[in-house]
């Protein structure tokens, strides 16, 4: 098997929601502070991750603000 070596993705995680007062402007559902952690990978192994913050949407998933 032929392993390709030249795979840089990225994976992305929450890891924490709070509440957020306000509403989803695509579908007007409940929207949430999601706590982000971005990691980007080099042949599955890591070197590079940021933790950023969002307003998302719990119904949709829309990204409505994102800080960073
Ligand atoms: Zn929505």
């Amino acid at each position: 098997m032929v392993v390709f070596c030249f795979l840089v993705d990225q994976t992305k995680k929450v890891r924490s929601y709070k509440p957020w007062a306000g509403s989803c402007s695509r579908c007007g559902g409940g929207a949430s502070v999601a706590d982000m952690k971005t990691a980007t990978r080099f042949c599955f192994v890591p070197f590079y991750w940021k933790n950023w913050r969002a307003i998302v949407c719990t119904f949709c998933g829309a990204t409505l603000k994102s800080y960073r």
